[in-house]
C-alpha cells in the first residue's frame, strides 16, 4: 500500500457505476487502467471520502424547509479530519495486522488528493447479507451459523489485531460475489477503533438497535461490544425482527441497557436450544460474560453441529424482509439528510467537526427534519436530539 503521494486516482483508475454512498462517502466500481485490456479486467471499489473545509461550490437549485436552496451534490459532501483519518488509520492496520483474510475487507490503496482521499478496496459484488438471505423463501439454522461462522472468523483476526469494529450491522457485511459457496466480509471501519491510536468516535447517525449497553451508557468499547451486535445479528436471523423493540427509542434504550429480551414469539419455538443458549450469552449485559469470537468458533452451533438443518418458519422470511425495507427506508432518508450542508453542521457533530457556526434556527429545522424522517422512534441521533 502506497504512502501519502502525489499520484492521481485517475492515472491508474478507470471509475464507472455508483455501488452506494454511506453518511460521508461515495462508493464506485473503479477498474485498474493497466488491465483494461485484460480478459479479468482488475475490478475494485473506490471509496472516496472528502475532507470538511475549503471551497464548497453551490449545488442546484432545490427546495428545502419551503425555502429554494443551493444544496451541495454528492461530491460536496464533507467529512472531519477525525473521521477520515480514523477509517485510514484503521484500514493501514488492517492491511499490516489482518490482510488477507477471507471475512475481511482487503484495502489495496489509498490516493490522497488534497480535499479528501480514495480507499481502493475489494469490490464486494454479492450484496448485503439480509438481502441475500430474504432473497431465499425460507432458510435453516445451519445456514444462519455459517453466516455467524464467517462474521466470528472475521472479528477473531480483527480483535487479535486489537481492532474493534464498533459499528457491526448486517448492511456492514457484504459478500464478495454471488456464488452459493461466496465469502462474507466485513467493511466499513469508520467508526471502529484501534487500542491506543484511535479517538473513540461516536456513532451519530443510524439505528441503536446493534448497540452494546456499554456503548449506549459511553462506557468503555471493547471487542466485547462486537460479540454483542453479533447476538443481535442472530437473533434476527433466527426471527426476522430484533431482539430490543419499543415504541420510543427512549424504551429501548432502556431495554437495551437492561438486557431486556424474551424469545417468547411463536417462531422461537422451533429454534436449538443451543441457539438460544449461544444468543443469551452473547447478549449478556457484563462484556465479560460473553463468549469472544475464537470461543464462537469452537461452539457447537457455530460450527453447525447443534444447528438445526430443516427450514425455519417462513414467518421468518416475512418478518425480515418487512425490517430489511423499513430500515433501508429509514437510510436513504438519513443520507437525504446528511447530504444536505446544513447536516454537516449540527449541534451534535459540531464538537466532533470542530464546525461553530450553526444557527439556532438552522438547529431547529434539523431536528424538525430529523422528527420527520425519524417518526417511528428509531433512530439514536434523535433521541440525543430532543433530550
Ligand atoms: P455509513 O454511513 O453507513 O457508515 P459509509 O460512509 O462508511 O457508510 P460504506 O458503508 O462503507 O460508507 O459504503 C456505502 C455503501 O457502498 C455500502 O452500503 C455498500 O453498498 C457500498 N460499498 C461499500 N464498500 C463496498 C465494496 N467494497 N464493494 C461493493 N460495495 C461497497
Amino acid at each position: 500500500m502506497s504512502r501519502i503521494d502525489r499520484r492521481k486516482l485517475s492515472d491508474d483508475y478507470e471509475v464507472v457505476d455508483v455501488l452506494g454512498r454511506g453518511g460521508f462517502s461515495i462508493v464506485r466500481k473503479g477498474i485498474r487502467k493497466s488491465s483494461i485490456r485484460e480478459k479479468n479486467q482488475n475490478q475494485v471499489a473506490i471509496k472516496t471520502l472528502r475532507r470538511l473545509g475549503g471551497y464548497t461550490p453551490p449545488g442546484p437549485l432545490q427546495t428545502y424547509n419551503g425555502h429554494k436552496k443551493r444544496l451541495p451534490s454528492w461530491n460536496q459532501i464533507s467529512i472531519s479530519d477525525a473521521l477520515l483519518t480514523n477509517e485510514i488509520v484503521v484500514m493501514r492496520r488492517i492491511v499490516e495486522k489482518v490482510s488477507p483474510h477471507t471475512n475481511v475487507i482487503n484495502l489495496y490503496d489509498v490516493y490522497e488528493e488534497g480535499d479528501g482521499v480514495h480507499l481502493v478496496l475489494e469490490l464486494c459484488s454479492g450484496g448485503e447479507l439480509f438481502d441475500r438471505i430474504i432473497a431465499q423463501e425460507r432458510y435453516s439454522e445451519f445456514e444462519a451459523s455459517v453466516v455467524v461462522q464467517q462474521i466470528a472468523s472475521g472479528l477473531a483476526a480483527l480483535h487479535q489485531a486489537n481492532i474493534v469494529h464498533r459499528d457491526l450491522k448486517p448492511e456492514n457485511c457484504l459478500f464478495l460475489d454471488s456464488s452459493a459457496r461466496s465469502p462474507l466480509k466485513i467493511m466499513d471501519f469508520g467508526l471502529s477503533s484501534v487500542e491506543d491510536h484511535t479517538d473513540p468516535i461516536i456513532a451519530l447517525f443510524g439505528s441503536i438497535d446493534y448497540v452494546s449497553p456499554e456503548a449506549l451508557s459511553r462506557h468503555e468499547v471493547s471487542a466485547a461490544s462486537d460479540m454483542w451486535s453479533l447476538g443481535v445479528i442472530l437473533y434476527i436471523l433466527l426471527s426476522g425482527c430484533p431482539p430490543f423493540t419499543a415504541s420510543t427509542n427512549r424504551e429501548k434504550q432502556q431495554r437495551i441497557l437492561a438486557g431486556d429480551f424474551n424469545f417468547e414469539d411463536p417462531t422461537w419455538k422451533t429454534i436449538s436450544f443451543s441457539a438460544k443458549d449461544l444468543i443469551s450469552r452473547l447478549l449478556s449485559v457484563e462484556p465479560y460474560k460473553r463468549p469472544t469470537a475464537s470461543d464462537l468458533l469452537k461452539h457447537p452451533w457455530v460450527i453447525g453441529d447443534s444447528a438445526k438443518e430443516e427450514l425455519m418458519d417462513s414467518e421468518v422470511v416475512t418478518k425480515l424482509q418487512r425490517f430489511n425495507a423499513r430500515r433501508k427506508l429509514r437510510a436513504a432518508a438519513i443520507a437525504s439528510v446528511l447530504s444536505s450542508k446544513v447536516a454537516l453542521r449540527t449541534k451534535k457533530l459540531k464538537s466532533l467537526l470542530g464546525s461553530n457556526d450553526l444557527s439556532t434556527e438552522e438547529i431547529e429545522n434539523l431536528r424538525l427534519h430529523f422528527k420527520r424522517i425519524c417518526a417511528n422512534g428509531e433512530n439514536a441521533t434523535l433521541s440525543e436530539f430532543e433530550e
